[in-house]
């Protein structure tokens, strides 16, 4: 599939969003696909090829800060409710929040979307990805915190299966850091690993990791990620 990146997109603002729902798709995929040159238009290519996403499935709410991804007769629906999250909220889940208002917290919601495709795919390929998700889950039950504050967001407390959807929560947010940037990853891992910050991640819920750990996380991310984007 060939699509056109153009880096010179229209602003993503509410109001746009309102005025020209598709046009402000448009631009918001002209912006996502031209970051980092080209890098995360291959993904989001890639998402598409796999028939799990279809573009006119991609649905833009400008009433709203939230996202989510229904299963429905037509395939997945992903919407995408693009106004900011709220400052406090996202300082309680986003690290490095202050980056990540306007056009880049529309990219970056965005590509968490994507993210829980991708997860998907991941761990079909690789048995390491997948032993990611047990790390966390059994971090998460044995309360020692885990590996993303987004994980800690009360909606994904489930009486039924706990610790579940927190833990693939914090799986999607590691490989969405990756994917925006991966030095991105690399300085949340460094915070998880630095003992100057132990009080912060005791306060967030959040496990410690040792330093062979986050570089596990990683590598085995990188790793995975790279395979998928040449399979
Ligand atoms: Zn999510």
């Amino acid at each position: 599939m060939a699509i056109e990146y153009d880096t010179e997109s229209t602003r993503l603002t509410p109001a746009f969003a309102s005025e020209d729902p598709s046009g402000y798709k448009a631009s918001l995929l002209n912006k996502h696909g031209a970051i980092d040159g080209g890098r995360l238009g291959m993904v989001y290519e890639k998402v598409l090829a796999s028939g799990m996403l279809k573009v006119e499935n991609i649905v833009i709410d400008p009433s709203t800060p939230r996202c989510k991804i229904v299963d429905g007769a037509g395939g997945f629906q992903l919407t995408l409710g693009v106004l900011d999250i709220e400052e406090q909220e996202r300082q309680t889940m986003i690290f490095e929040h202050e980056r990540f208002t306007g056009e880049d917290g529309i990219v970056y919601k965005f590509n968490h979307e994507l993210s829980h495709f991708i997860i998907g795919f991941l761990s079909e390929i690789s048995d390491d990805f997948n032993s990611l998700y047990r790390l966390t889950f059994d971090s998460r039950s044995k309360g020692r915190g885990g590996f993303h504050m987004k994980g800690n967001q009360p909606k994904y407390k489930n009486q039924n299966k706990p610790f579940v959807y927190e833990s693939r929560e914090d799986i999607v947010e590691l490989v969405n850091m990756y994917l925006l940037e991966p030095d991105y990853l690399k300085r949340f891992l460094d915070f998880l690993v630095d003992p100057a910050s132990a009080q912060v991640r005791a306060s967030g819920h959040l496990a410690t990791l040792s330093r062979r750990q986050a570089d596990h996380f990683f590598n085995t991310i990188d790793t995975a990620v790279k395979e998928w984007l040449r399979s």
